[in-house]
Order: C-alpha cells, then sequence, then structure tokens
C-alpha cells in the first residue's frame, strides 16, 4: 500500500515535470520528433528534475514515518485491550482509565471501610478483597510507584501515585514486582496477593489516600470510577 502510495506520487510528479518541462526546452523542432525524443532522454537531470526527486524522496521518507508511527499505535492500544480483556474489561476500552485492583472475578469483598474490630488499632482503613494467594494485583490507574517495602501490619506493601497524585495502598503481599520510581499502567500486574503483616488469611488491603492525605472509602472512590467492587 505504501509502494503504491509513493509509485503514484512519483508518476504524478513525472507527468508534472514533463508538462512543465516540455514547453520550455529548447530542443529544435524535427518534422520527425525521432531526434527530439533520443535528444531529451540523453539530457542530465534539470535543476527541476532533481528538486521534484528531492520532493518526492522527502514525502516517501515521511509517509514511513506515519505508516510505522501507526502501526506502532495499534500494536499499543492492542497490547492494552488484551491486558483489560485478560481483568474481565471487554469489549470497547479506549476511554477506560481505572479498573479494580485484582481481576473482576477473582475475589469477595471480607471487610469493608470504618468496621471497628479486634484486628485494627482504630478502626478499618481500607477495603478488603479476599482473594487466593498469588492472584495478581494491578494498577488501578496509570501510575509511578513510590513505596515497596515491608510496612509492619501492612505487611508487604506498595504504594502507587496517581497522576491526579492520589496514593493507592497495596498491603499485604505476597511479593511484589516492581520497584519505586518506576511508571506502571492501567491494569498491569504489580504484585501477588498474600497474608503478610497482620493478616489472618490471603487478601488484599487496599487504601485509597487523596494527595497522600487520610484514607477514604475506597467504595466510594471507585464507585466515582464507574467501578463497583
Ligand atoms: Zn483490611
Amino acid at each position: 500500500m505504501l509502494l503504491g502510495r509513493v509509485a503514484t506520487a512519483v508518476i504524478g510528479a513525472c507527468a508534472s515535470l514533463l508538462f512543465v518541462a516540455g514547453p520550455a526546452s529548447a530542443v529544435p523542432s524535427d518534422p520527425t520528433g525521432g531526434t527530439a525524443k533520443s535528444a531529451r532522454s540523453a539530457k542530465a537531470p534539470s535543476a527541476l528534475e532533481a528538486a521534484v526527486a528531492r520532493h518526492v524522496d522527502h514525502r516517501e521518507q515521511a509517509l514511513t514515518a506515519m505508516m510505522s508511527a501507526a502501526d506502532e499505535h495499534a500494536a499499543v492500544e492492542q497490547v492494552r485491550a488484551q491486558r483489560l480483556a485478560a481483568l474481565g474489561y471487554h469489549g470497547d476500552v479506549t476511554d477506560l482509565d481505572h479498573v479494580l485492583p485484582v481481576p473482576a472475578d477473582s475475589y469477595r469483598i471480607s471487610a469493608g471501610f470504618g468496621l471497628a474490630g479486634a484486628m485494627w488499632a482504630s478502626t478499618h482503613t481500607g477495603l478488603d478483597f479476599a482473594a487466593s494467594s498469588g492472584t495478581p494485583l494491578v494498577a488501578v490507574a496509570d501510575a509511578t510507584v513510590t513505596e515497596v517495602a515491608d510496612a509492619g501490619p501492612y505487611g508487604l506493601r506498595t504504594i502507587l501515585t496517581l497522576e491526579d497524585g492520589t496514593e493507592v495502598w497495596y498491603a499485604h503481599q505476597l511479593l511484589s514486582l516492581v520497584e519505586p520510581g518506576q511508571t506502571v499502567e492501567l491494569g498491569e500486574s504489580i504484585g501477588m496477593v498474600g497474608s503478610t503483616g497482620n493478616s489472618t488469611g490471603p487478601h488484599l488491603h487496599l487504601e485509597i489516600h487523596p494527595d497522600g492525605g487520610d484514607a477514604i472509602d475506597p467504595v466510594e472512590w471507585l464507585t466515582g470510577h464507574d467501578l463497583a467492587p
């Protein structure tokens, strides 16, 4: 398709070159026409011909660059769509900018925000997703990893900072797959569900801290992003 386009451009350029150059050429007229033809084909390329050749060359390079950028964009979109489909998000995902922190069918909510109980110092500051040990934990949005550490009662905890400054805490992980400073994309695996720290069984304890401040109810935050945990 690219070659076809370039060939058309070259033919078009040559046709206009002949049209421009024809009447201006100083080849002596010959009743038979034969001499005039051979005289012209033997000529060295004129400045105009060289300019047209350069123009065609530039167009070809620009087209090649455009095509490879388009191919690359399509490939990136395809990888993103496959990643999100594996998590349970099908159809047109172009405008999807938030997902749940675990695959859609892999969990049940085992404790809500604000509960009081012996497990917590005061009240429960997050939302618990009970899931099998090793279940993938995924980035809820495009983000930067700002901490991966053993955080006492939280166990192995990864903190993602989203583009709007919101901190998302993933606690009790079995293992982490990312490093501080790294950027992660929506739906990318960042670790695995575990039971490290103050935990009685494998689950994700998710906390949401707008601007790094106090924790808010993750259900409200997720609902605000069209997600139903
Ligand atoms: Zn919890």
